[in-house]
């Protein structure tokens, strides 16, 4: 199946679906939760787990947060756009990321000008 903005569009909505369950899985009575299952673990270990857990919840967020903007550009019709430098987002890309705010060239210099985070 070729690609298509409706296809991007669909497959946004499943993740923003996904991603709004595991926040609502991720609510700090969970976490307690885990921290319950494994008598084992000591303080320590819980509060790593915890920590954990806030990152995670973090990611997530900010994982919603992209999914939304993306979203919200189809109601503007800049979907696929350069957030940076206005040039059209790759095809290619878009399909193996549907939430790409940036071209390839703008998201590599964006990622090396705020830390070298491995981000999946
Ligand atoms: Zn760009």
């Amino acid at each position: 199946m070729p690609f298509s903005y409706e296809r991007a569009k669909e497959a946004l909505l499943d993740e923003r679906a996904k991603l709004l369950e595991q926040l609502q899985e991720m609510r700090p009575a969970k976490l307690e939760d885990i921290g319950h299952s494994n008598h084992m673990a000591d303080d320590g270990t819980e509060a790593f787990e915890q920590t954990v857990g806030v990152a995670v919840h973090r990611k997530v967020g900010a994982a919603l947060q992209e999914v939304e903007r993306a979203l919200a550009k189809f109601e503007d019709g800049t979907y696929g756009i350069c957030e940076s430098c206005g040039a059209r987002i790759d095809r290619a890309r878009l399909e193996i990321l549907p939430s790409a705010l940036y071209c390839l060239d703008c998201q590599s210099r964006h990622e090396q000008g705020v830390r070298q985070v491995s981000s999946r």
